[in-house]
């Protein structure tokens, strides 16, 4: 996976960019061969409350999910330092994917 990091890259930030919300959040779902099989990103929801992409990842990728890269993008599309949820921290946990975050 490590030859394809600048690429991957490329990907999260075009994708967060995508969102058009004060926060920028971007997932990507890593199978148990290495393989990318989802990109998700933080989306509004509810007034107090959006769903965050780390919630989305898991609900949309039930059994290969293996490692969630997890990054926040600047509006000028920059790395930005971010700490997973308690909430999505535990649903991860209890599912056994390993989380990987870069800033
Ligand atoms: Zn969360």
């Amino acid at each position: 996976m490590k030859s394809h990091r600048s690429h991957l890259l490329e990907r999260i930030i075009k994708a967060g960019l995508r969102v058009k919300l004060r926060q920028r959040v971007v997932c990507v779902g890593i199978d148990d061969r290495g393989r990318i099989i989802d990109i998700t990103t933080n989306q509004s929801y509810m007034p107090r409350r959006g769903r965050h992409a780390e919630e989305r990842m898991i609900f949309r990728n039930p059994r290969s999910l293996s490692t969630i890269i997890l990054a926040r993008i600047s509006k000028l599309g920059k790395l930005m330092p971010i700490e997973c949820c308690d909430t999505c921290a535990k649903l991860i946990k209890k599912r056994g994917i390993k989380i990987e975050v870069w800033e």
